[in-house]
Protein backbone atom coordinates (compact mmCIF):
# COMPACT_ATOMS: atom_id res chain seq x y z
CA UNK A 1 0.00 0.00 0.00
CA UNK A 2 1.06 3.71 -0.79
CA UNK A 3 1.10 6.54 1.64
CA UNK A 4 2.95 8.55 3.46
CA UNK A 5 3.99 6.78 6.85
CA UNK A 6 2.45 9.00 9.95
CA UNK A 7 3.60 7.65 12.84
CA UNK A 8 0.50 8.06 15.81
CA UNK A 9 2.76 7.80 18.47
CA UNK A 10 5.27 10.55 17.47
CA UNK A 11 2.54 13.23 16.66
CA UNK A 12 1.15 12.16 19.85
CA UNK A 13 3.96 12.66 22.05
CA UNK A 14 5.01 15.80 20.23
CA UNK A 15 2.11 17.35 20.96
CA UNK A 16 1.50 16.66 25.01
CA UNK A 17 4.89 17.88 24.93
CA UNK A 18 4.58 20.84 23.33
CA UNK A 19 1.31 21.63 25.33
CA UNK A 20 3.10 21.42 28.74
CA UNK A 21 6.00 23.86 27.37
CA UNK A 22 8.29 22.13 25.99
CA UNK A 23 10.14 22.35 22.23
CA UNK A 24 9.54 18.76 21.86
CA UNK A 25 9.16 14.56 23.09
CA UNK A 26 13.15 14.99 23.62
CA UNK A 27 12.73 17.33 25.88
CA UNK A 28 10.00 16.02 28.09
CA UNK A 29 11.83 12.95 28.22
CA UNK A 30 15.20 14.62 28.86
CA UNK A 31 13.48 16.65 31.36
CA UNK A 32 11.90 13.52 33.47
CA UNK A 33 14.34 10.77 32.58
CA UNK A 34 11.80 8.89 30.42
CA UNK A 35 13.25 6.13 28.71
CA UNK A 36 11.45 5.22 25.33
CA UNK A 37 9.65 2.88 27.34
CA UNK A 38 7.80 5.13 29.57
CA UNK A 39 6.64 7.08 26.96
CA UNK A 40 5.36 4.06 25.23
CA UNK A 41 3.27 3.23 28.24
CA UNK A 42 1.75 7.08 28.43
CA UNK A 43 0.66 6.54 25.12
CA UNK A 44 -1.39 3.22 25.28
CA UNK A 45 -2.64 4.39 28.87
CA UNK A 46 -4.00 7.54 27.11
CA UNK A 47 -4.59 5.78 23.67
CA UNK A 48 -5.46 2.37 24.42
CA UNK A 49 -6.72 2.16 27.70
CA UNK A 50 -8.62 5.61 27.64
CA UNK A 51 -7.50 6.82 30.59
CA UNK A 52 -7.92 10.48 31.30
CA UNK A 53 -4.56 11.63 32.94
CA UNK A 54 -1.24 11.00 33.88
CA UNK A 55 -2.26 10.78 37.65
CA UNK A 56 -4.39 7.43 36.59
CA UNK A 57 -1.09 5.84 35.21
CA UNK A 58 -0.33 3.10 37.56
CA UNK A 59 2.16 1.75 35.49
CA UNK A 60 4.33 4.80 36.24
CA UNK A 61 6.19 5.60 39.15
CA UNK A 62 3.91 7.78 41.87
CA UNK A 63 6.36 10.56 41.98
CA UNK A 64 6.96 10.17 38.24
CA UNK A 65 3.25 10.67 37.46
CA UNK A 66 3.11 13.83 40.09
CA UNK A 67 5.82 15.25 38.39
CA UNK A 68 4.62 14.91 34.98
CA UNK A 69 1.19 16.20 36.28
CA UNK A 70 2.97 19.34 37.51
CA UNK A 71 4.55 20.35 34.95
CA UNK A 72 1.54 20.28 32.48
CA UNK A 73 1.74 17.03 30.93
CA UNK A 74 -2.55 16.11 30.02
CA UNK A 75 -4.26 13.35 28.13
CA UNK A 76 -6.58 16.23 26.45
CA UNK A 77 -6.47 18.90 24.40
CA UNK A 78 -10.27 19.91 24.54
CA UNK A 79 -12.41 20.16 26.97
CA UNK A 80 -15.86 19.97 27.37
CA UNK A 81 -17.71 23.59 27.67
CA UNK A 82 -21.34 22.02 27.50
CA UNK A 83 -22.60 18.65 26.71
CA UNK A 84 -26.09 17.94 25.87
CA UNK A 85 -27.73 15.00 25.34
CA UNK A 86 -31.04 14.77 23.13
CA UNK A 87 -34.67 13.68 24.78
CA UNK A 88 -34.25 10.08 23.48
CA UNK A 89 -30.67 9.49 25.17
CA UNK A 90 -29.10 8.50 21.48
CA UNK A 91 -27.13 12.06 20.68
CA UNK A 92 -25.08 13.57 22.43
CA UNK A 93 -23.03 16.74 21.63
CA UNK A 94 -20.23 18.45 23.07
CA UNK A 95 -18.95 21.70 22.88
CA UNK A 96 -15.15 21.81 23.46
CA UNK A 97 -12.72 24.36 24.17
CA UNK A 98 -9.18 24.47 22.91
CA UNK A 99 -6.27 25.84 24.66
CA UNK A 100 -6.27 29.55 22.88
CA UNK A 101 -9.79 29.59 22.95
CA UNK A 102 -11.49 28.34 19.66
CA UNK A 103 -14.53 26.07 20.31
CA UNK A 104 -15.46 23.39 18.58
CA UNK A 105 -17.84 20.80 18.25
CA UNK A 106 -18.58 16.74 18.17
CA UNK A 107 -21.51 14.74 18.32
CA UNK A 108 -22.08 10.91 19.46
CA UNK A 109 -24.33 9.05 17.79
CA UNK A 110 -25.63 5.80 19.44
CA UNK A 111 -27.37 3.76 16.99
CA UNK A 112 -29.83 0.45 17.57
CA UNK A 113 -27.03 -2.33 18.30
CA UNK A 114 -24.02 -1.50 19.69
CA UNK A 115 -23.44 0.31 16.62
CA UNK A 116 -22.08 4.43 17.67
CA UNK A 117 -20.69 7.06 15.66
CA UNK A 118 -18.55 10.16 16.56
CA UNK A 119 -18.59 13.26 14.25
CA UNK A 120 -15.67 15.39 14.74
CA UNK A 121 -14.44 18.66 14.04
CA UNK A 122 -11.16 19.18 11.79
CA UNK A 123 -10.99 22.94 12.21
CA UNK A 124 -12.67 26.02 14.22
CA UNK A 125 -14.71 27.45 11.71
CA UNK A 126 -14.69 27.08 8.01
CA UNK A 127 -13.30 28.82 4.91
CA UNK A 128 -15.95 27.29 2.21
CA UNK A 129 -18.96 29.40 3.09
CA UNK A 130 -21.49 26.93 1.93
CA UNK A 131 -24.86 28.88 2.13
CA UNK A 132 -27.04 26.48 4.12
CA UNK A 133 -24.08 25.32 7.04
CA UNK A 134 -23.53 27.76 9.87
CA UNK A 135 -20.37 26.43 10.55
CA UNK A 136 -19.55 27.86 7.05
CA UNK A 137 -21.62 31.45 8.06
CA UNK A 138 -19.27 32.38 10.60
CA UNK A 139 -16.16 31.98 8.87
CA UNK A 140 -12.26 30.18 9.29
CA UNK A 141 -10.64 30.40 12.78
CA UNK A 142 -7.55 28.02 12.37
CA UNK A 143 -7.18 24.20 12.05
CA UNK A 144 -6.80 21.95 14.39
CA UNK A 145 -3.80 19.86 15.17
CA UNK A 146 -3.86 15.56 14.45
CA UNK A 147 -4.15 15.62 18.15
CA UNK A 148 -6.91 17.89 18.70
CA UNK A 149 -9.14 15.96 16.51
CA UNK A 150 -8.24 12.92 17.74
CA UNK A 151 -8.93 14.03 21.28
CA UNK A 152 -12.68 14.64 20.39
CA UNK A 153 -13.43 10.79 19.81
CA UNK A 154 -11.11 9.81 22.89
CA UNK A 155 -13.48 12.00 24.70
CA UNK A 156 -16.29 10.45 23.55
CA UNK A 157 -14.46 6.63 23.82
CA UNK A 158 -14.01 7.61 27.94
CA UNK A 159 -18.10 8.60 28.09
CA UNK A 160 -18.69 5.03 26.26
CA UNK A 161 -16.21 2.98 28.50
CA UNK A 162 -17.93 3.55 31.47
CA UNK A 163 -21.20 1.93 29.68
CA UNK A 164 -18.72 -0.92 28.02
CA UNK A 165 -19.46 0.43 24.95
CA UNK A 166 -17.07 1.68 22.42
CA UNK A 167 -17.02 3.95 19.61
CA UNK A 168 -17.18 1.77 16.00
CA UNK A 169 -17.35 4.34 13.38
CA UNK A 170 -16.01 8.21 13.35
CA UNK A 171 -17.06 10.85 10.70
CA UNK A 172 -15.35 13.62 10.00
CA UNK A 173 -18.27 15.75 9.63
CA UNK A 174 -18.15 18.25 11.84
CA UNK A 175 -16.82 22.31 11.84
CA UNK A 176 -14.44 22.59 8.94
CA UNK A 177 -13.23 21.42 5.85
CA UNK A 178 -10.97 17.96 6.73
CA UNK A 179 -9.05 18.51 3.12
CA UNK A 180 -8.16 21.74 3.74
CA UNK A 181 -6.19 20.38 6.56
CA UNK A 182 -5.21 17.97 5.12
CA UNK A 183 -2.05 16.13 6.98
CA UNK A 184 -3.56 16.81 10.57
CA UNK A 185 -6.54 15.14 9.65
CA UNK A 186 -4.44 12.17 8.23
CA UNK A 187 -2.58 12.06 11.29
CA UNK A 188 -6.02 12.01 13.48
CA UNK A 189 -6.76 8.94 11.12
CA UNK A 190 -3.65 7.25 11.81
CA UNK A 191 -4.09 7.90 15.51
CA UNK A 192 -7.51 6.47 15.36
CA UNK A 193 -6.48 3.34 13.62
CA UNK A 194 -3.19 2.47 15.63
CA UNK A 195 -3.38 -0.78 16.61
CA UNK A 196 -0.95 -0.04 19.05
CA UNK A 197 -3.38 2.52 20.40
CA UNK A 198 -7.13 3.16 19.87
CA UNK A 199 -7.28 0.33 17.11
CA UNK A 200 -10.32 1.70 15.03
CA UNK A 201 -10.44 -0.17 11.64
CA UNK A 202 -9.76 2.56 8.61
CA UNK A 203 -12.83 1.11 7.28
CA UNK A 204 -15.01 2.56 10.01
CA UNK A 205 -13.62 6.32 9.19
CA UNK A 206 -15.23 8.12 6.98
CA UNK A 207 -13.99 11.77 5.49
CA UNK A 208 -16.19 13.84 4.30
CA UNK A 209 -14.97 16.45 1.85
CA UNK A 210 -16.91 20.19 0.11
CA UNK A 211 -14.76 18.89 -2.99
CA UNK A 212 -11.49 19.87 -3.19
CA UNK A 213 -10.14 18.08 -6.46
CA UNK A 214 -6.61 18.34 -5.77
CA UNK A 215 -7.08 16.89 -2.08
CA UNK A 216 -8.96 14.01 -3.70
CA UNK A 217 -6.48 13.13 -6.02
CA UNK A 218 -4.13 13.12 -3.20
CA UNK A 219 -5.86 10.81 -0.97
CA UNK A 220 -6.51 8.43 -3.84
CA UNK A 221 -2.65 7.95 -4.35
CA UNK A 222 -2.65 7.16 -0.19
CA UNK A 223 -4.83 4.29 -1.18
CA UNK A 224 -6.37 4.19 2.29
CA UNK A 225 -9.05 2.23 3.28
CA UNK A 226 -10.86 5.24 4.93
CA UNK A 227 -14.14 6.00 3.40
CA UNK A 228 -14.65 9.02 1.20
CA UNK A 229 -17.81 11.15 1.12
CA UNK A 230 -18.49 13.99 -1.41
CA UNK A 231 -21.08 17.08 -0.39
CA UNK A 232 -22.19 17.51 -3.74
CA UNK A 233 -25.56 19.20 -3.04
CA UNK A 234 -26.59 19.82 -6.49
CA UNK A 235 -26.37 18.28 -9.77
CA UNK A 236 -25.21 21.44 -11.97
CA UNK A 237 -22.94 23.18 -12.01
CA UNK A 238 -24.98 26.41 -11.79
CA UNK A 239 -27.01 25.29 -9.14
CA UNK A 240 -24.11 24.32 -7.02
CA UNK A 241 -21.96 27.87 -7.72
CA UNK A 242 -24.87 29.68 -6.11
CA UNK A 243 -24.80 27.75 -2.67
CA UNK A 244 -21.26 26.50 -2.52
CA UNK A 245 -18.87 29.46 -3.58
CA UNK A 246 -15.76 26.17 -4.10
CA UNK A 247 -17.77 25.20 -6.91
CA UNK A 248 -16.71 27.86 -8.60
CA UNK A 249 -12.71 26.73 -8.01
CA UNK A 250 -13.48 22.85 -8.66
CA UNK A 251 -16.85 22.22 -10.96
CA UNK A 252 -18.13 19.41 -11.23
CA UNK A 253 -16.91 17.77 -14.13
CA UNK A 254 -13.57 18.14 -12.47
CA UNK A 255 -15.04 16.47 -9.22
CA UNK A 256 -16.46 14.18 -10.97
CA UNK A 257 -13.58 13.12 -13.04
CA UNK A 258 -11.45 12.90 -9.68
CA UNK A 259 -14.08 10.81 -8.22
CA UNK A 260 -13.78 7.88 -10.85
CA UNK A 261 -10.54 8.18 -10.56
CA UNK A 262 -10.67 7.19 -6.86
CA UNK A 263 -13.22 4.25 -7.85
CA UNK A 264 -10.76 3.28 -10.84
CA UNK A 265 -7.49 3.05 -8.48
CA UNK A 266 -9.08 2.09 -4.83
CA UNK A 267 -11.88 -0.32 -6.20
CA UNK A 268 -14.05 1.71 -2.91
CA UNK A 269 -17.45 3.21 -3.27
CA UNK A 270 -17.79 7.00 -3.07
CA UNK A 271 -20.67 8.25 -0.95
CA UNK A 272 -22.37 11.56 -2.17
CA UNK A 273 -24.14 13.74 0.33
CA UNK A 274 -27.29 15.78 -0.60
CA UNK A 275 -28.85 18.15 1.59
CA UNK A 276 -32.91 18.49 0.52
CA UNK A 277 -33.04 22.32 0.55
CA UNK A 278 -36.71 23.06 -0.24
CA UNK A 279 -37.82 24.31 -3.53
CA UNK A 280 -33.79 25.04 -4.12
CA UNK A 281 -32.35 21.51 -5.11
CA UNK A 282 -35.04 18.91 -4.54
CA UNK A 283 -37.56 18.97 -7.67
CA UNK A 284 -38.03 15.79 -10.09
CA UNK A 285 -35.75 17.53 -12.64
CA UNK A 286 -32.59 17.83 -10.08
CA UNK A 287 -33.43 14.13 -9.46
CA UNK A 288 -33.23 12.91 -12.72
CA UNK A 289 -30.13 15.09 -13.07
CA UNK A 290 -28.50 13.68 -10.33
CA UNK A 291 -29.23 10.28 -11.41
CA UNK A 292 -27.42 10.53 -14.58
CA UNK A 293 -24.22 11.78 -12.80
CA UNK A 294 -24.61 8.59 -10.53
CA UNK A 295 -25.69 6.04 -12.82
CA UNK A 296 -23.33 3.05 -13.89
CA UNK A 297 -20.83 4.17 -11.20
CA UNK A 298 -19.78 2.52 -7.77
CA UNK A 299 -21.50 5.76 -6.05
CA UNK A 300 -23.84 6.18 -3.26
CA UNK A 301 -26.09 8.83 -2.63
CA UNK A 302 -26.65 9.67 0.83
CA UNK A 303 -29.91 12.33 1.06
CA UNK A 304 -29.95 14.41 3.86
CA UNK A 305 -32.87 16.51 5.77
CA UNK A 306 -31.53 19.68 6.30
CA UNK A 307 -31.56 21.37 9.79
CA UNK A 308 -32.67 24.36 9.27
CA UNK A 309 -30.25 27.15 11.31
CA UNK A 310 -31.62 30.62 12.36
CA UNK A 311 -28.89 32.69 10.47
CA UNK A 312 -29.38 30.57 6.75
CA UNK A 313 -32.18 31.19 4.34
CA UNK A 314 -33.12 28.06 3.87
CA UNK A 315 -35.82 25.41 4.68
CA UNK A 316 -35.49 21.88 4.85
CA UNK A 317 -37.75 19.62 2.11
CA UNK A 318 -40.78 17.70 3.71
CA UNK A 319 -40.11 13.81 4.46
CA UNK A 320 -42.55 12.78 1.71
CA UNK A 321 -40.68 14.55 -0.83
CA UNK A 322 -37.13 13.55 0.39
CA UNK A 323 -39.07 9.89 -0.28
CA UNK A 324 -40.48 11.17 -3.77
CA UNK A 325 -36.38 12.12 -4.68
CA UNK A 326 -35.05 8.97 -3.47
CA UNK A 327 -37.65 7.19 -5.42
CA UNK A 328 -36.54 8.57 -8.75
CA UNK A 329 -33.06 7.58 -8.11
CA UNK A 330 -33.69 4.26 -7.27
CA UNK A 331 -35.84 3.87 -10.41
CA UNK A 332 -32.98 5.28 -11.95
CA UNK A 333 -30.72 1.98 -10.33
CA UNK A 334 -28.79 4.50 -8.18
CA UNK A 335 -28.09 3.15 -4.33
CA UNK A 336 -29.74 5.52 -2.15
CA UNK A 337 -30.56 6.29 1.21
CA UNK A 338 -31.92 8.61 3.30
CA UNK A 339 -30.55 9.25 6.79
CA UNK A 340 -31.83 9.28 9.63
CA UNK A 341 -31.63 12.50 11.73
CA UNK A 342 -30.63 12.63 15.08
CA UNK A 343 -30.66 14.89 17.42
CA UNK A 344 -32.77 17.68 16.20
CA UNK A 345 -34.00 19.04 19.60
CA UNK A 346 -29.88 20.25 20.59
CA UNK A 347 -29.74 21.68 17.53
CA UNK A 348 -27.14 18.67 16.39
CA UNK A 349 -26.27 20.24 12.82
CA UNK A 350 -23.06 21.67 12.43
CA UNK A 351 -21.92 24.86 13.69
CA UNK A 352 -25.17 25.33 15.07
CA UNK A 353 -24.34 25.06 18.95
CA UNK A 354 -21.32 27.59 18.54
CA UNK A 355 -23.40 30.04 16.79
CA UNK A 356 -25.42 29.53 19.87
CA UNK A 357 -22.85 30.16 22.44
CA UNK A 358 -20.53 32.43 20.58
CA UNK A 359 -22.51 35.05 19.14
CA UNK A 360 -19.91 37.59 19.24
CA UNK A 361 -18.12 35.36 16.82
CA UNK A 362 -21.27 35.21 14.27
CA UNK A 363 -21.65 39.04 14.86
CA UNK A 364 -17.84 39.73 14.03
CA UNK A 365 -18.70 37.56 10.72
CA UNK A 366 -21.23 39.72 9.78
CA UNK A 367 -19.06 42.91 10.29
CA UNK A 368 -16.94 41.21 8.34
CA UNK A 369 -18.74 40.65 5.63
CA UNK A 370 -18.53 36.83 5.31
N1 LIG B 1 -16.55 20.30 4.95
C1 LIG B 1 -17.01 18.93 4.90
C2 LIG B 1 -17.61 18.47 6.22
C3 LIG B 1 -18.76 19.36 6.61
S1 LIG B 1 -20.18 18.89 7.46
C4 LIG B 1 -18.00 18.77 3.80
O1 LIG B 1 -18.41 19.78 3.21
O2 LIG B 1 -18.35 17.65 3.47
C5 LIG B 1 -20.79 17.40 6.87
C6 LIG B 1 -22.06 17.49 6.03
O3 LIG B 1 -23.12 18.19 6.68
C7 LIG B 1 -21.84 18.19 4.71
O4 LIG B 1 -22.38 17.41 3.68
C8 LIG B 1 -22.59 19.47 4.90
O5 LIG B 1 -22.95 20.02 3.67
C9 LIG B 1 -23.76 19.04 5.75
N2 LIG B 1 -24.48 20.11 6.44
C10 LIG B 1 -24.03 21.33 6.81
N3 LIG B 1 -24.99 22.03 7.42
C11 LIG B 1 -26.08 21.25 7.45
C12 LIG B 1 -27.42 21.42 7.95
N4 LIG B 1 -27.78 22.55 8.56
N5 LIG B 1 -28.28 20.38 7.80
C13 LIG B 1 -27.90 19.24 7.20
N6 LIG B 1 -26.67 19.02 6.72
C14 LIG B 1 -25.77 20.02 6.83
Amino acid sequence: MGGVTRDPMAIWLARVASRAGFSGTDELAREHDLKPYRLRQMYRAAAKELLPGVEAVTTLPKELRAALAACGVTFSSVAPVTVQRSSDGQTTKGLFRLDDGSEVEAVLMEHSGNRTTVCISSQAGCAFACAFCSTGQAGFTRNLDAVEIFDQALYFARELAVRRKRITNVVFMGMGEPFHNYENVMGAVALLNDPHGFGLGLRHITISTVGLVDKIERFTDEHLQVNLAISLHAPSDELRSQFMPVNRKFGLDELMTACERYVEKTRRKVFFEYVMLESVNDDAACARQLAQRMRGHLYHVNLIPYNATPDAPFAGTSEPRIWEFARILDAAGVPTTVRRNMGRDIAAACGQLRAKTQPRARAAAVAAGR
